[in-house]
Protein backbone atom coordinates (compact mmCIF):
# COMPACT_ATOMS: atom_id res chain seq x y z
CA UNK A 1 0.00 0.00 0.00
CA UNK A 2 1.08 3.15 -0.70
CA UNK A 3 2.40 5.19 2.31
CA UNK A 4 1.36 9.13 2.21
CA UNK A 5 3.45 11.36 4.81
CA UNK A 6 2.27 10.60 7.99
CA UNK A 7 1.39 14.08 9.15
CA UNK A 8 -0.98 13.99 5.82
CA UNK A 9 -3.25 11.08 6.84
CA UNK A 10 -5.72 12.65 9.34
CA UNK A 11 -5.74 16.22 7.82
CA UNK A 12 -9.06 17.16 7.44
CA UNK A 13 -9.81 18.46 3.66
CA UNK A 14 -10.32 22.41 3.52
CA UNK A 15 -14.19 22.99 3.72
CA UNK A 16 -14.77 26.42 1.39
CA UNK A 17 -17.95 27.61 1.68
CA UNK A 18 -21.19 25.63 -0.59
CA UNK A 19 -21.39 27.00 -4.39
CA UNK A 20 -24.00 29.04 -5.40
CA UNK A 21 -25.17 26.12 -7.82
CA UNK A 22 -25.42 23.09 -5.72
CA UNK A 23 -27.71 24.66 -3.29
CA UNK A 24 -29.69 25.57 -6.38
CA UNK A 25 -29.71 21.68 -7.81
CA UNK A 26 -30.30 20.44 -4.10
CA UNK A 27 -33.17 22.51 -2.81
CA UNK A 28 -34.53 23.53 -6.16
CA UNK A 29 -34.21 27.34 -5.63
CA UNK A 30 -34.39 30.03 -8.31
CA UNK A 31 -32.36 32.76 -6.28
CA UNK A 32 -29.74 31.98 -4.23
CA UNK A 33 -27.54 34.39 -2.34
CA UNK A 34 -24.31 33.54 -1.47
CA UNK A 35 -23.02 35.33 1.81
CA UNK A 36 -19.83 32.90 2.21
CA UNK A 37 -16.77 33.35 0.91
CA UNK A 38 -15.92 37.34 1.77
CA UNK A 39 -16.19 37.90 -2.60
CA UNK A 40 -17.18 41.39 -3.23
CA UNK A 41 -20.22 41.78 -4.53
CA UNK A 42 -19.59 44.30 -7.30
CA UNK A 43 -16.89 42.43 -8.92
CA UNK A 44 -14.12 43.56 -10.01
CA UNK A 45 -13.38 46.42 -11.91
CA UNK A 46 -14.95 46.82 -15.82
CA UNK A 47 -11.59 47.87 -16.93
CA UNK A 48 -10.75 43.66 -15.76
CA UNK A 49 -12.67 42.81 -18.61
CA UNK A 50 -11.16 44.01 -21.52
CA UNK A 51 -7.89 42.96 -19.59
CA UNK A 52 -8.83 39.43 -20.18
CA UNK A 53 -10.25 39.66 -23.17
CA UNK A 54 -7.09 40.53 -24.80
CA UNK A 55 -5.05 37.81 -23.74
CA UNK A 56 -7.91 35.70 -25.07
CA UNK A 57 -5.12 35.77 -28.29
CA UNK A 58 -2.14 34.49 -25.49
CA UNK A 59 -3.98 30.85 -24.29
CA UNK A 60 -1.03 29.01 -26.28
CA UNK A 61 1.54 31.04 -24.71
CA UNK A 62 2.75 30.35 -21.17
CA UNK A 63 2.78 33.63 -18.81
CA UNK A 64 5.71 35.55 -17.83
CA UNK A 65 6.72 33.57 -14.75
CA UNK A 66 8.17 36.21 -13.00
CA UNK A 67 5.27 38.45 -13.29
CA UNK A 68 7.47 41.42 -14.64
CA UNK A 69 5.20 44.09 -15.90
CA UNK A 70 2.59 43.48 -12.80
CA UNK A 71 5.65 43.47 -10.39
CA UNK A 72 6.49 46.66 -11.79
CA UNK A 73 3.41 48.06 -11.41
CA UNK A 74 2.80 46.85 -8.19
CA UNK A 75 5.98 47.78 -6.61
CA UNK A 76 5.33 51.69 -7.59
CA UNK A 77 1.57 51.46 -5.98
CA UNK A 78 3.21 50.10 -2.90
CA UNK A 79 6.06 52.02 -2.71
CA UNK A 80 8.37 49.27 -2.73
CA UNK A 81 10.98 47.24 -4.69
CA UNK A 82 10.16 44.77 -6.83
CA UNK A 83 12.96 42.51 -5.62
CA UNK A 84 10.35 43.12 -2.14
CA UNK A 85 7.19 40.74 -4.04
CA UNK A 86 6.23 37.08 -5.29
CA UNK A 87 2.81 36.41 -6.81
CA UNK A 88 1.09 33.59 -5.99
CA UNK A 89 -1.86 31.38 -7.06
CA UNK A 90 -3.88 33.22 -4.79
CA UNK A 91 -2.15 34.53 -1.22
CA UNK A 92 -2.98 30.66 0.10
CA UNK A 93 -0.29 29.24 -2.61
CA UNK A 94 2.50 31.86 -0.80
CA UNK A 95 1.17 30.42 2.82
CA UNK A 96 1.84 27.29 1.37
CA UNK A 97 5.59 28.61 -0.30
CA UNK A 98 6.36 29.93 2.96
CA UNK A 99 5.46 26.91 5.05
CA UNK A 100 7.13 24.62 2.34
CA UNK A 101 10.44 26.79 2.61
CA UNK A 102 11.37 27.07 5.87
CA UNK A 103 9.39 24.65 7.80
CA UNK A 104 11.11 21.42 8.90
CA UNK A 105 9.59 18.42 11.08
CA UNK A 106 9.44 19.18 14.64
CA UNK A 107 9.81 23.19 13.96
CA UNK A 108 6.74 25.35 16.26
CA UNK A 109 4.58 27.63 14.41
CA UNK A 110 2.03 30.00 16.74
CA UNK A 111 -1.84 31.47 15.54
CA UNK A 112 -4.64 31.98 17.00
CA UNK A 113 -7.82 30.13 17.52
CA UNK A 114 -9.83 30.50 16.02
CA UNK A 115 -8.12 32.01 12.67
CA UNK A 116 -7.85 31.68 8.61
CA UNK A 117 -7.15 27.32 8.61
CA UNK A 118 -4.67 27.47 5.38
CA UNK A 119 -2.16 28.90 8.02
CA UNK A 120 -2.38 25.46 10.19
CA UNK A 121 -3.12 22.92 7.32
CA UNK A 122 0.00 23.70 5.46
CA UNK A 123 1.92 23.80 8.44
CA UNK A 124 0.40 20.11 9.69
CA UNK A 125 1.28 19.62 6.06
CA UNK A 126 5.51 20.04 6.44
CA UNK A 127 5.42 18.26 9.70
CA UNK A 128 5.86 21.48 11.96
CA UNK A 129 3.76 21.57 15.24
CA UNK A 130 1.15 24.75 15.40
CA UNK A 131 0.61 26.21 18.83
CA UNK A 132 -3.15 27.70 18.81
CA UNK A 133 -3.84 30.56 21.45
CA UNK A 134 -7.25 31.05 21.95
CA UNK A 135 -8.43 34.92 20.39
CA UNK A 136 -9.23 37.41 23.66
CA UNK A 137 -12.78 38.58 22.59
CA UNK A 138 -12.39 37.37 19.12
CA UNK A 139 -9.02 39.67 19.21
CA UNK A 140 -5.38 37.77 18.68
CA UNK A 141 -3.80 37.75 22.01
CA UNK A 142 -0.61 39.27 21.45
CA UNK A 143 0.95 38.42 24.99
CA UNK A 144 -0.22 34.82 24.62
CA UNK A 145 1.31 34.00 21.51
CA UNK A 146 4.45 35.84 22.65
CA UNK A 147 4.61 33.39 26.23
CA UNK A 148 4.59 30.54 23.41
CA UNK A 149 7.36 31.29 21.64
CA UNK A 150 10.55 29.13 22.31
CA UNK A 151 13.98 27.43 20.69
CA UNK A 152 11.57 25.77 18.31
CA UNK A 153 9.37 28.23 16.97
CA UNK A 154 9.86 29.38 13.36
CA UNK A 155 7.11 31.30 12.44
CA UNK A 156 4.04 33.46 13.87
CA UNK A 157 0.69 33.86 11.91
CA UNK A 158 -1.10 37.23 12.20
CA UNK A 159 -4.28 37.84 10.19
CA UNK A 160 -5.40 41.51 10.39
CA UNK A 161 -8.35 41.99 10.18
CA UNK A 162 -8.87 38.46 11.72
CA UNK A 163 -11.01 35.52 9.21
CA UNK A 164 -13.35 34.73 10.70
CA UNK A 165 -13.72 36.88 13.68
CA UNK A 166 -13.26 40.29 11.66
CA UNK A 167 -11.37 42.15 14.61
CA UNK A 168 -8.22 44.01 13.93
CA UNK A 169 -4.82 44.84 15.74
CA UNK A 170 -4.17 48.76 16.00
CA UNK A 171 -0.74 49.97 14.94
CA UNK A 172 0.36 50.22 18.83
CA UNK A 173 -0.60 46.69 19.47
CA UNK A 174 1.26 45.73 16.23
CA UNK A 175 4.28 47.58 17.36
CA UNK A 176 4.71 46.61 20.86
CA UNK A 177 4.02 42.75 20.00
CA UNK A 178 7.09 42.99 16.98
CA UNK A 179 9.24 44.84 19.47
CA UNK A 180 9.24 41.21 21.67
CA UNK A 181 9.19 38.77 18.91
CA UNK A 182 13.22 37.67 18.61
CA UNK A 183 14.49 38.51 14.93
CA UNK A 184 14.89 34.45 14.14
CA UNK A 185 11.18 33.82 14.51
CA UNK A 186 8.88 35.23 11.21
CA UNK A 187 5.81 36.91 11.41
CA UNK A 188 3.16 36.69 8.37
CA UNK A 189 1.26 39.15 8.58
CA UNK A 190 -1.76 38.13 6.63
CA UNK A 191 -3.81 41.57 5.42
CA UNK A 192 -6.37 39.81 3.16
CA UNK A 193 -9.01 42.77 4.09
CA UNK A 194 -7.07 45.50 4.72
CA UNK A 195 -8.45 47.72 1.66
CA UNK A 196 -11.62 47.24 3.28
CA UNK A 197 -10.60 48.90 6.94
CA UNK A 198 -11.78 52.13 7.70
CA UNK A 199 -10.40 52.37 11.59
CA UNK A 200 -7.52 54.92 12.03
CA UNK A 201 -5.87 52.95 14.28
CA UNK A 202 -5.54 50.21 12.07
CA UNK A 203 -2.07 49.64 10.36
CA UNK A 204 -0.35 49.61 6.91
CA UNK A 205 1.82 46.35 7.41
CA UNK A 206 4.04 47.24 5.07
CA UNK A 207 5.45 50.08 6.91
CA UNK A 208 7.08 46.83 9.31
CA UNK A 209 8.99 45.82 7.04
CA UNK A 210 11.90 48.85 7.27
CA UNK A 211 12.49 48.31 11.15
CA UNK A 212 11.06 44.41 11.35
CA UNK A 213 13.28 42.20 8.48
CA UNK A 214 11.88 39.11 10.23
CA UNK A 215 8.60 40.76 8.39
CA UNK A 216 6.35 38.95 5.54
CA UNK A 217 2.87 40.93 4.42
CA UNK A 218 0.53 39.26 2.34
CA UNK A 219 -2.33 40.36 0.76
CA UNK A 220 -4.61 39.32 -2.49
CA UNK A 221 -6.64 40.15 -5.28
CA UNK A 222 -9.29 38.07 -4.50
CA UNK A 223 -11.19 40.46 -2.33
CA UNK A 224 -11.68 44.24 -2.46
CA UNK A 225 -10.53 43.67 -5.90
CA UNK A 226 -12.86 41.27 -6.82
CA UNK A 227 -10.72 38.48 -8.63
CA UNK A 228 -11.43 35.41 -6.40
CA UNK A 229 -11.82 33.12 -9.64
CA UNK A 230 -8.78 34.08 -11.34
CA UNK A 231 -6.31 32.97 -8.21
CA UNK A 232 -3.82 35.75 -7.34
CA UNK A 233 -2.18 37.27 -4.37
CA UNK A 234 0.91 38.10 -3.28
CA UNK A 235 3.24 39.04 -0.29
CA UNK A 236 5.97 41.55 0.34
CA UNK A 237 8.95 41.07 2.73
CA UNK A 238 12.87 41.89 2.45
CA UNK A 239 14.30 40.82 -1.22
CA UNK A 240 16.21 37.91 1.02
CA UNK A 241 13.41 36.30 2.34
CA UNK A 242 11.54 36.86 -1.07
CA UNK A 243 13.82 35.10 -2.83
CA UNK A 244 14.02 32.02 -0.73
CA UNK A 245 10.37 31.82 -1.24
CA UNK A 246 10.94 31.81 -4.66
CA UNK A 247 12.82 28.52 -4.88
CA UNK A 248 10.32 26.65 -3.99
CA UNK A 249 7.88 28.72 -6.31
CA UNK A 250 6.65 26.75 -9.50
CA UNK A 251 7.90 28.66 -12.92
CA UNK A 252 4.33 29.63 -14.31
CA UNK A 253 2.35 30.01 -11.06
CA UNK A 254 -0.12 32.78 -12.24
CA UNK A 255 -1.67 32.72 -15.43
CA UNK A 256 -1.56 35.61 -18.36
CA UNK A 257 -5.29 36.15 -17.95
CA UNK A 258 -4.83 36.71 -14.10
CA UNK A 259 -1.63 38.90 -14.38
CA UNK A 260 -3.83 41.38 -17.19
CA UNK A 261 -6.63 41.18 -14.70
CA UNK A 262 -4.67 42.15 -11.27
CA UNK A 263 -2.95 44.79 -13.51
CA UNK A 264 -6.12 46.54 -14.91
CA UNK A 265 -7.49 46.25 -11.36
CA UNK A 266 -4.90 47.82 -9.57
CA UNK A 267 -5.22 50.73 -12.07
CA UNK A 268 -8.94 51.32 -11.13
CA UNK A 269 -8.40 52.49 -7.44
CA UNK A 270 -11.55 54.54 -7.99
CA UNK A 271 -13.23 51.16 -7.97
CA UNK A 272 -11.30 50.16 -4.83
CA UNK A 273 -12.39 53.11 -2.92
CA UNK A 274 -16.21 52.72 -4.51
CA UNK A 275 -16.56 49.19 -2.87
CA UNK A 276 -14.81 50.21 0.49
CA UNK A 277 -17.79 52.69 0.87
CA UNK A 278 -20.22 50.72 -0.12
CA UNK A 279 -18.76 47.76 2.71
CA UNK A 280 -18.55 50.09 5.06
CA UNK A 281 -22.80 50.88 4.68
CA UNK A 282 -23.28 47.27 4.62
CA UNK A 283 -21.29 46.61 7.92
CA UNK A 284 -23.51 49.86 9.34
CA UNK A 285 -26.49 48.27 7.94
CA UNK A 286 -26.07 44.74 8.96
CA UNK A 287 -24.58 45.68 12.25
CA UNK A 288 -28.35 47.85 13.30
CA UNK A 289 -29.95 44.98 12.24
CA UNK A 290 -28.05 42.91 14.73
CA UNK A 291 -28.46 45.76 17.44
CA UNK A 292 -32.58 45.35 16.95
CA UNK A 293 -32.14 41.54 17.11
CA UNK A 294 -30.47 41.97 19.86
CA UNK A 295 -27.50 39.98 18.85
CA UNK A 296 -23.83 40.23 19.67
CA UNK A 297 -21.17 40.23 17.05
CA UNK A 298 -17.35 40.79 17.05
CA UNK A 299 -16.45 44.66 15.65
CA UNK A 300 -16.15 44.17 11.77
CA UNK A 301 -13.60 45.86 10.18
CA UNK A 302 -13.47 43.68 6.49
CA UNK A 303 -15.94 42.53 4.45
CA UNK A 304 -17.71 39.88 7.03
CA UNK A 305 -19.39 39.78 10.25
CA UNK A 306 -19.37 37.15 13.28
CA UNK A 307 -22.40 37.39 14.92
CA UNK A 308 -23.81 34.83 18.22
CA UNK A 309 -27.32 34.03 17.03
CA UNK A 310 -27.62 32.14 20.65
CA UNK A 311 -28.14 28.63 19.08
CA UNK A 312 -25.78 25.97 17.10
CA UNK A 313 -24.98 27.97 13.92
CA UNK A 314 -25.21 24.83 12.14
CA UNK A 315 -28.78 24.50 12.41
CA UNK A 316 -29.63 28.57 11.66
CA UNK A 317 -27.15 27.82 8.63
CA UNK A 318 -29.08 25.07 7.43
CA UNK A 319 -32.45 27.11 8.05
CA UNK A 320 -31.21 29.98 6.11
CA UNK A 321 -29.94 27.69 2.95
CA UNK A 322 -33.49 26.40 3.01
CA UNK A 323 -34.24 30.32 2.41
CA UNK A 324 -31.57 30.56 -0.27
CA UNK A 325 -28.96 32.19 1.57
CA UNK A 326 -25.64 30.92 2.41
CA UNK A 327 -23.73 32.01 5.02
CA UNK A 328 -20.80 29.91 7.15
CA UNK A 329 -20.78 28.44 10.39
CA UNK A 330 -18.72 25.39 11.55
CA UNK A 331 -16.45 27.48 13.68
CA UNK A 332 -15.57 24.94 16.55
CA UNK A 333 -14.63 27.84 19.09
CA UNK A 334 -17.69 29.86 18.16
CA UNK A 335 -20.27 26.92 17.91
CA UNK A 336 -23.16 29.49 18.27
CA UNK A 337 -21.93 32.08 15.54
CA UNK A 338 -22.30 32.52 12.11
CA UNK A 339 -20.22 34.65 9.61
CA UNK A 340 -21.82 36.30 6.84
CA UNK A 341 -20.05 38.16 4.12
CA UNK A 342 -21.53 41.78 3.10
CA UNK A 343 -23.32 41.57 0.04
CA UNK A 344 -25.10 44.23 -1.52
CA UNK A 345 -27.65 46.56 0.31
CA UNK A 346 -29.83 44.44 -1.51
CA UNK A 347 -28.66 40.89 -0.15
CA UNK A 348 -28.18 42.12 2.96
CA UNK A 349 -31.40 43.25 3.41
CA UNK A 350 -33.02 39.69 1.91
CA UNK A 351 -30.16 37.78 4.49
CA UNK A 352 -31.46 40.00 7.53
CA UNK A 353 -35.24 39.11 6.18
CA UNK A 354 -34.82 35.59 6.18
CA UNK A 355 -32.33 35.38 9.49
CA UNK A 356 -35.50 37.58 11.49
CA UNK A 357 -37.50 34.50 9.94
CA UNK A 358 -35.44 32.07 11.18
CA UNK A 359 -35.23 32.99 14.16
CA UNK A 360 -38.87 33.85 15.21
CA UNK A 361 -39.69 30.63 13.61
CA UNK A 362 -37.32 28.46 16.13
CA UNK A 363 -38.52 30.61 19.02
CA UNK A 364 -42.23 29.68 17.97
CA UNK A 365 -41.16 26.09 18.11
CA UNK A 366 -39.17 26.36 21.02
C1 LIG B 1 -9.43 34.92 1.43
C2 LIG B 1 -8.23 34.91 2.30
C3 LIG B 1 -6.94 34.74 1.82
C4 LIG B 1 -6.53 34.46 0.45
O1 LIG B 1 -7.21 34.20 -0.53
P1 LIG B 1 -6.62 33.90 -1.97
O2 LIG B 1 -7.86 33.84 -2.77
O3 LIG B 1 -5.88 32.60 -1.88
O4 LIG B 1 -5.71 35.03 -2.32
C5 LIG B 1 -5.88 34.80 2.68
N1 LIG B 1 -6.06 35.02 3.96
C6 LIG B 1 -7.28 35.20 4.48
C7 LIG B 1 -7.40 35.46 5.92
C8 LIG B 1 -8.40 35.14 3.67
O5 LIG B 1 -9.61 35.28 4.22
Amino acid sequence: MMRPKSQIVNLPVYQPGKPIEDVKRELGLDEVIKLASNENPYGPSPKVREAILKEMENLSIYPDGGAVELTADLADFLGVNTDQIIFGCGSDEIIALIARAFFVPGDETIMADQTFSVYKSNSDIEGAVSIEVPLADGKHDLDAMLAKVSDRTKIIWICNPNNPTGTILSEQEMTAFLDKVPADVMVILDEAYCEFVTDPSYPNGLQFLEKYPNVVVLRTFSKIYGLASLRIGYGVARPEIIKLINKVREPFNTTRAAQAAAKAALKDQEHVSNCRKANAAGIVQIQEAFDRLGLKYFPAHGNFIMVDVGKPGAEVFDSLLRKGIIVRAGHSKYPTFIRVSVGTEEQNKAFIHALEQVLNEEKAHA
